[in-house]
């Protein structure tokens, strides 16, 4: 069984490779992704973290109506375009537990990803669900929500995290 790596894990800082061909090997690394993802109980997963260096991103979008959480699995993701409009919202990730900070990023994208059947998706993506896209997709190019703080903070959160590994918190 795969966990979920921390910082300051140089895998996270990998990026992964783009995807021939969804096979059912790449179905079944993302149902592993889905279970963790929920177990942890996280919104989103790159494969990244898991230690695995494939583009795919998995997404548990929790629904503002207490419904059912939209689930979904995205094969190659990009990102096409960004509006220009930007909006602050607090961002965490699972592999840097229990810190969070204020992120800057822009409020809508256009992304195309391949689904389970091969099937190419365009879509535009707003508010929190864009959110946690372009936290996701940036997992697959090694960057983390931290490089978009200062040195200090960033290095200050790792540290807080590597106590907590010692302290057998996390
Ligand atoms: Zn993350």
């Amino acid at each position: 069984m795969n966990q979920i790596l921390y910082v300051p894990d140089p895998i996270l800082r990998q990026t992964s490779k783009k995807i021939k061909k969804i096979t059912s090997k790449e179905i079944d690394i993302s149902k592993k992704m889905i279970d963790l993802m929920l177990k942890a109980p996280g919104v989103g997963l790159a494969a990244n973290q898991i230690g695995i260096l494939k583009k795919i991103v998995t997404i548990n979008l929790p629904n503002e109506n207490n419904e059912k959480n939209k689930i979904y699995t995205l094969f190659n993701p990009i990102i096409t375009s960004y509006s220009k409009k930007k909006v602050i919202m607090e961002e965490g990730c699972l592999s840097i537990p229990k810190q969070f900070a204020d992120i800057e990023r822009p409020e809508n994208i256009t992304i195309e990803y391949l689904n389970e059947k091969n099937e190419k998706i365009k879509e535009k993506k707003q508010g929190y669900e864009a959110r946690i896209l372009q936290h996701e997709i940036d997992h697959l190019y090694g960057r983390l929500f931290i490089d978009y703080l200062s040195s200090l903070k960033r290095n200050i959160i790792i540290k807080k995290v590597l106590k907590l590994k010692k302290a057998g918190d996390i």
